[in-house]
């Protein structure tokens, strides 16, 4: 087995969930055939995170500070990593499949030659040749790919791996960085934050999603409320979205956002293809709807058939309740 790469995306001040399954992966890949998984985070204070880095095992952590970092530029994060690949000598740099990172891997691949394998579901390395599986055509199938050249760069969707914990002692190497500001052509003017205060879709572990069951204002409420329980983020069908009642950034699904929760509420959605690719690795789904053949109930966990307006309110206020307590 290799020596892998891992790049610890940060988002708020953390390390994100999608990067430490990753480096989970990773690291019991190499555990069990005698590689080596270390990892990098580029951030204005990159120290911070040595600890958890350490606790889900990174055996080498990078550190490359710069104020760069924390302003969505790519050129600089390009440029860092490949510096940092080369300084490591492994064979492969993994990625949580964000959007952040769908911004560099063509041009990191470029100037390392390297094999892209994409958003994939699942990675291995089998007799030396790295091979992934990626769903295609919303997730109806699986293709299989085999990187023909290495090194290797492998971005793993969000959910694909559970992070757990493997304490290590690690060596932090300190990367120095330049970065000419005069230098660079693109200019961050503004970032505006949709939903601010609310966790990321794709990050978050609990996920209420509304469909075109919720018809109105009071659903609309219901819908705030079962998610206020677990401090929840709200996504939305594509029907939802086009008619107004939810934004845009909200629509999960093969035009949206994919999302991997441990819980997830499907609330009046009938559970088309093209949502379902968005939802589909999600750990726990609970699926309401008043239509008993409704193609949710394929998918779920546990479904509950029956008027959204009259199952929710008493739902909510069972899990308020549990959650309380
Ligand atoms: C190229 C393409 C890309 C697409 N991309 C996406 C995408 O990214 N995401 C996405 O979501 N869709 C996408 N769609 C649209 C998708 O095909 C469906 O049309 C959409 O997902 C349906 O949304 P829905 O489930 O809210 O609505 P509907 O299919 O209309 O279902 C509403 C459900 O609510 C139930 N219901 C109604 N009233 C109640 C009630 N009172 N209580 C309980 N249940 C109730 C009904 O029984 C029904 O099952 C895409 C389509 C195409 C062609």
């Amino acid at each position: 087995m290799a020596r892998v790469l891992c790049v610890a995306a940060v988002q708020d001040g953390r390390i994100k969930r999608s990067s430490l399954e990753v480096l989970t992966h990773f690291r019991q890949l190499c555990d069990r055939s005698g590689g080596a998984v270390e990892a990098v985070v580029l951030d204005p204070q990159p120290n911070q995170f040595v600890d958890t880095l350490q606790k889900y095992g990174a055996s080498r952590i990078f550190l490359v500070a710069g104020d760069a970092f924390g302003q969505h530029l790519n050129e600089p994060v390009v440029r860092a990593l490949e510096s940092v690949f080369r300084q490591s000598g492994a064979d492969a740099i993994a990625f949580a499949s964000t959007e952040s990172a769908k911004d560099v891997l063509g041009a990191l691949s470029v100037r390392l030659g390297a094999a892209v394998l994409s958003d994939v579901a699942d990675v291995d390395v089998r007799d030396g040749d790295w091979v992934a599986t990626r769903p295609v055509m919303a997730a109806k199938r699986h293709a299989r790919t085999k990187a023909l050249t290495t090194p290797v760069i492998v971005s793993v969707r969000a959910g694909s791996y559970v992070a757990s914990e493997a304490p290590a002692e690690a060596d932090v190497v300190e990367v120095s960085f330049s970065d000419d500001e005069q230098a660079r052509r693109p200019e961050i003017r503004e970032v505006l934050v949709a939903l601010g205060g609310t966790v990321d879709l794709s990050e978050a572990t609990v996920v209420v999603a509304a469909g075109r069951g919720v018809k109105d204002n009071e659903g609309r409420q219901l819908i705030e409320e079962l998610a206020e329980v677990f401090k929840a983020p709200i996504g939305a069908t594509r029907a939802v979205v086009e008619s107004g009642m939810y934004p845009a950034t909200s629509q999960i699904g093969q035009t949206g956002k994919v999302v991997s929760p441990d819980l997830y509420f499907a609330i009046g959605i009938s559970g088309a293809i093209q949502h379902v690719a968005g939802m589909v690795n999600s750990r726990v789904i609970v699926a309401i709807n008043k239509d008993p053949d409704a193609p949710i109930f394929q998918y779920c966990t546990y479904g509950l058939v029956g008027d959204l307006y009259k199952i929710l309110p008493s739902l909510t206020e069972e899990l308020r309740a549990a959650v309380a307590g």
